[in-house]
């Protein structure tokens, strides 16, 4: 099972899509009674943790936050003390270079949030952070990780998609061959109306989208390399293993759980403090019985929902977005399956021809990446 822990609820920076549109949603009721008192960093005994993570064979434990790495001592003291298969992070990346690489060097891989070039990066996320953040990762590397980097942006009506993944990719300064993304859409109440997604996601996301598919694929071609481009990889693999059931491909709420900084257990990160899914506690709980929460309608009856399965928990049941509106999201996950189904036979050539191999779409699931952005 997977696990983000929560190690803070702070955070170092202020990104428009998150702390900048949570000053402008002020207003109205979010509809579900919120626990906004939680302890800054983790209060829970470790022991409490030790015992949580024993009853699992396989516990795959994603430090996450605020920023996580504000509270290296709470990492140090879980990767002395608890027993995983694997440890992730998830991070802005500004404060790598402060966990020594007797840590680091022990991630499986890290998710860093990089939005793209600098200028976009910077735009999003504060001046100078780009520079940090490349910095850091130079910096891990040449300590001696030897893991995962992937670049995890956030992209909206700035992103032109298909030159931001194409920059990560392909710069000279550090080229990523790991990239995930996921749309800011559904997450708050009051911002479809005062953004322009309608516009942005006809114009430049869709068909950024499939340029994007004919460029992997044609990677796949011209060098036998299959690009680890996340949202395209759960598919393709869903497509060519014949999985018609995917489930919520990010795991929340039966596959990925998070773990507050109390020590409740929630479905999602996204969903810290709401009362009604609080699931239980380490202190108590079975990892491997904890209760199983999935998405309502309008994604169990949606003609896609086996492969899509369901995109997000918590846009799904908190419906920050009217459905109008969320249908204009529901339309980027068609257009993505519709771009990789077009450059399948392509995929399924190159296979036969063992120019590439089935299993290079394989992918460890529920690391953090969402899969459908
Ligand atoms: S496309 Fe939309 S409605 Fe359909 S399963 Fe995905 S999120 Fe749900
Ligand atoms: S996609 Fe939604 S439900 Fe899944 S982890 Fe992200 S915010 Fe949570």
């Amino acid at each position: 099972m997977f696990f983000h822990l929560f190690t803070t609820t702070e955070c170092n920076l202020e990104c428009k899509y998150c702390f900048g549109e949570a000053l402008e949603d002020t207003v109205g009721d979010f509809g579900f009674d919120v626990d906004y008192g939680l302890p800054r960093h983790i209060v829970y005994n470790m022991d409490y943790l030790k015992r949580f993570c024993s009853l699992d064979p396989e516990p795959v434990l994603i430090f996450y936050g605020g920023e996580p790495l504000l509270y290296a001592e709470g990492i140090r003291r879980i990767m002395d003390h608890v027993i995983a298969k694997h440890f992730l992070i998830q991070t802005n990346g500004l404060l790598l270079d402060r966990l020594e690489p007797r840590y680091v060097n022990r991630f499986t891989a890290i998710l860093v949030s990089l939005d793209g070039d600098e200028s976009l990066t910077d735009f999003y996320r504060g001046k100078g952070v780009h520079r940090k953040v490349i910095e850091n990762l130079k910096l891990v590397r040449s300590r001696g990780f030897r893991g995962e980097i992937i670049a995890r942006m956030t992209v909206m009506e700035q992103t032109d998609i298909y030159k931001q993944v194409l920059w990560l990719l392909q710069n000279e300064v550090f080229p990523f061959s790991s990239v995930h993304w996921q749309i800011n859409a559904g997450f708050w109440s009051h911002d479809f109306e005062r953004r322009g997604f309608a516009e942005w996601s006809k114009s430049n996301y869709t068909p950024g989208i499939i340029r994007l598919a004919e460029f992997w694929v044609n990677t796949m071609e011209r060098k036998g390399i299959v690009l680890r481009l996340y949202p395209f990889l759960g598919i393709t693999h869903s497509l060519l293993s014949g999985e018609e059931k995917c489930g919520l491909r990010c795991g929340a709420g039966w596959m990925n759980y998070s773990i507050q900084t109390d020590g409740t257990i929630i479905p999602c990160p996204a969903m810290w403090g709401i009362r009604k899914y609080y699931l239980g506690h380490i202190k108590s709980s079975h990892p491997l019985r904890l209760p199983k929460i999935s998405v309502g309608e309008p994604c169990i009856s949606c003609r896609i929902y086996g492969l899509c399965g369901g995109r997000c928990l918590y846009a799904n049941i908190t419906k920050r977005w009217n459905s109008a509106a969320y249908r204009l999201v529901c339309e980027t996950v068609e257009n993505t399956i519709e771009a990789i189904k077009a450059q399948l036979p392509i995929i399924k050539t190159l296979i036969k021809a063992g120019k590439i191999r089935i299993e290079d779409f394989n992918f460890m699931k529920y690391n953090g990446c969402e899969i459908i952005p």
